[in-house]
């Protein structure tokens, strides 16, 4: 077998050699070493947040997106109203799970290149008490935006309703701290930042809250307050855990703190994120957002201008390579987007650097350089 590619993507994510060996033993999910293992998952993922004292963690089978979905489905009751602050494709994601819930849902929108309006959403909040809930996504993973969620979580607390975060592409890397930042739920998953394997999400949430909404979920799977509620019984799952997975996340959470945390990890981030920069800039390749709007996460590239510049063959020559990119998500203009996150250091981003440089020189472009937007199109 080939030896794995570098995945500079949004997850799934390299990973080290130690949490994929971590998925060399079976597991019976009724074993007490399952049971102990999964406990200290949950555990664990509370305290990457500082929510041991405030909130639960409730796995989720399945990819972020269930997990997000069971978080929307389970708290917000057919009552209720959501307000969802979009600027990319994860936002438009929890409206449509809204809808297909039948839920009441409304939106405060923002272009891609711009943060979500907080002044809008005091605004909206004081104006519409029927809204009850408010949903967000910390980093937008469709450009690698970072939303200003503490300024967020500030007017949600004083206007007295819930918060929900979609921490997915942020969670263990960008610093959220329960005893300082109030939300109510936060849905996030083990192939992200916490550079575990795919197949599980999770929600740490309060336990008074997801107390009150026993039978508010429209979906037997994705019940969060009953998995929550079965698990607490017996410390089993309702029904079949990823015992791989969960030994994998486990690995990797060991791995999160042998790292220093959330602030040692960041700081690996923050370094592939400057490598990145400073290469692709000096190519003349233009980031889609302004450096301080940018999380160490991922950064959205706006495509070149050179005609001889195909997309496709970029991808497939760094694929031979040995690295692997993504395509962009922006609704208005094309683009591609390359990943800081997962197990790659300072090295790894240099080798991919040059082997951008090499590809261009293959396909004869001399330039990154992006078309001028067009007149009068400098805020989008
Ligand atoms: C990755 C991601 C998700 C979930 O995507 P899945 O493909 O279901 O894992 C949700 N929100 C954000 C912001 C993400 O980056």
């Amino acid at each position: 077998m080939a030896d794995s590619p570098i995945l500079l993507t949004p997850g799934p994510l390299t990973t080290s050699e130690t949490v994929r060996r971590a998925m060399l033993r079976d597991w019976g999910s009724r074993d007490r070493d399952f049971i102990e293992l999964n406990a200290s998952v949950r555990r664990r993922l509370l305290a990457v947040a500082h929510a041991e004292a405030s909130h639960v963690a409730v796995p989720m089978q399945g990819s972020g997106t269930f997990a997000v979905e069971a978080m929307l489905g389970t708290l917000v009751p057919a009552s209720g109203k959501l307000l969802v602050l979009s600027n990319g494709a994860y936002g438009e994601r929890m409206l449509t799970i809204a809808s297909r819930h039948g839920r009441r849902a409304a939106a405060i929108r923002n272009p891609e290149r711009e943060p979500n309006d907080v002044e809008e959403l005091d605004r909206r909040l004081a104006g519409e008490p029927d809204i009850t809930h408010v949903a967000t996504v910390h980093c937008e993973t469709t450009t690698g935006m970072r939303n200003p969620i503490e300024r967020i979580a500030e007017v949600v607390a004083r206007h007295g309703r819930s918060l929900l975060i979609d921490a997915m592409s942020a969670f263990g890397a960008l610093s959220l701290d329960a005893r300082s930042l109030p939300f109510d739920a936060l849905a996030a998953s083990s192939n992200k930042c916490l550079e575990g394997v795919p197949g599980v999400g999770f929600v740490l949430v309060r336990p008074e809250v997801l107390e009150k909404a026993r039978g508010n979920a429209p979906s037997l799977a994705l019940d969060l307050h009953d998995q929550h509620v079965a698990m607490e019984a017996t410390g089993q799952w309702r029904f079949t855990p990823p015992t791989h997975v969960l030994a994998a996340l486990h690995q990797a959470l060991r791995e999160l703190d042998a790292e220093g945390g959330v602030a040692g990890r960041a700081k690996r981030y923050r370094e592939n994120l400057r490598i990145l920069l400073e290469g692709m800039r000096a190519m003349e390749f233009e980031p889609l957002l302004p450096d301080d709007l940018q999380a160490p996460i991922i950064v959205t590239f706006r495509m070149p201008a050179d005609p001889r510049f195909d997309f496709g063959s970029f991808y497939d020559r760094l694929h031979d390579k040995g690295f692997v990119i993504y395509p962009g998500k922006l609704t208005r203009e094309p683009s591609f987007r390359i990943g800081c996150i997962g197990r790659i250091d300072a090295a790894d981003m240099r080798r991919a650097v040059a082997a951008i440089r090499t590809t261009l020189q293959e396909m004869g472009v001399a330039s990154g350089r992006p078309a001028p937007r067009p007149q009068g199109e400098t805020v989008s």
